[in-house]
């Protein structure tokens, strides 16, 4: 099967798979040291977009656009441009989208902020992850703290939207660290926050650098500490938590992600790209020569194609409506349910509403403060 080309798309995301540098954590579908692929690349995205675009039957108009990485701020200006144009082309940019871009400290020149704007882009994303050199050097991301500070007063100058991300847990960085750092952020001119936990990726070499002992990641309980310090400290300097790791000042959310997490339908193009057309999941082929003459043959680049079952989809929405603020609604929990299995997760509800990890309220559950540490074993445990 492929994309259900009737299906009506609000959302479309690009994915730019270079960087300049591998970081040490990094499980994304990524490379560095392969620019010279960068044009045949861009070709080939052109082709998938048009490819995608005569055969596309729905409503033409456009709520979200993300061009994600990778690292797309080295996307060529004249090529990022000619793919915003070719979209413009085909696509309807209603009023008040959101284009996303998200770029590195170290990679962005004096000129692309305006550039970006002038095109179109309404939002930038900046991995900062940590402010502290020593603490980068360990990731293996070449940028500096002073790479943000410059950066960011440069992106304020033509973006009212601009986010941050940040790494909670990180080796060597102390909850005092972590605090000044926070202080000093939220002076900045933004408007969004994702705060991040250190995930270990098998095959990643800062996995490999803990299993080995060469590197030392902080104890669990002292990163929820500092989890909830930052929760309580971000609200009282105007960012909301609307979901487990995104903080926005109010009207400052990702409408972008908010569509992922209402199972919304979504088209992706490029190296790996995932779509959902509200009923299946796709991803692109990951390898970028396989990629490359796939497109150029005219042939299926898809390598995962999955129709999802009512259990998972189920599960999906526990997990989603539980990270999020808004809560799960208990219809969504007990679908498909036999009547035993009602009984069955009812019970598990009372429990966990008596242990303090949930909240029952009009029909809708939602994790408290410390239901949000263990997330995952809640979903798990109300999926059953
Ligand atoms: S910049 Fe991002 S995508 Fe690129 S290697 Fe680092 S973590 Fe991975």
């Amino acid at each position: 099967m492929s994309y259900d080309c009737s299906a009506d798309t609000k959302s479309l995301y690009m994915h730019w798979p270079f960087c300049p540098y591998r970081c040490r954590f990094c499980p994304f579908v990524a490379m560095s040291g392969h620019e010279d692929h960068m044009q045949t690349y861009h070709a080939a995205l052109m082709c998938e977009i048009d490819f995608f675009t005569r055969t596309y039957t729905s409503d033409k108009a456009i709520k979200t656009l993300y061009l994600g990485g990778g690292t797309p701020s080295t996307w060529p200006t004249n090529m990022l441009l000619d793919m915003l144009g070719i979209l413009k082309d085909v696509f309807i940019f209603e009023q008040g989208n959101e284009v996303t871009i998200e770029v590195n400290p170290g990679t962005v020149s004096k000129e692309q902020p305006a550039l970006w704007r002038q095109a179109g882009i309404t939002r930038v994303s900046v991995g900062v992850q940590s402010l502290n050199d020593g603490v980068l050097k360990t990731l293996g991301r070449y940028q500096t703290a002073d790479d943000v500070y410059r950066l960011i007063p440069q992106l304020a100058d033509h973006f009212v939207d601009i986010s941050i991300d940040l790494i909670i847990g990180l080796p060597g960085v102390s909850p005092d660290e972590w605090k000044l750092q926070l202080q000093r952020i939220v002076t900045w001119p933004i408007t969004h926050l994702s705060l991040y936990f250190l995930s270990l990726d098998p095959f990643t070499r800062l996995e490999s650098d803990v299993r080995a002992g060469r590197c030392e990641v902080p104890a669990e309980q002292e990163v929820l500490a500092v989890y909830y310090w930052s929760i309580d400290f971000l609200q009282q300097h105007g960012f909301i938590q609307y979901e487990i790791s995104n903080f926005a000042r109010p009207g400052h959310e990702s409408k972008h992600n908010q569509a992922y997490w209402e199972r919304k339908t979504y088209k992706g193009f490029g190296l790996g790209a995932w779509s959902f057309d509200g009923t299946r999941r796709y991803q692109n082929q990951k390898s970028l020569m396989p990629y490359i003459q796939g497109i150029q043959r005219g042939e299926y680049i898809t390598e995962v194609d999955e129709l999802l079952t009512p259990e998972q989809v189920r599960l999906e929405k526990i997990m989603l409506g539980l990270r999020h603020m808004r809560g799960v609604s208990l219809v969504d929990v007990l679908a498909g349910c036999s009547e035993t299995q009602q009984g069955l997760v009812q019970e598990t509800i009372a429990r966990l509403v008596q242990g303090n990890l949930l909240v029952s309220c009009a029909g809708r559950l939602f994790l408290t403060p410390a239901g949000l540490a263990v997330e995952n074993a809640i979903a798990a445990e109300l999926s059953v």
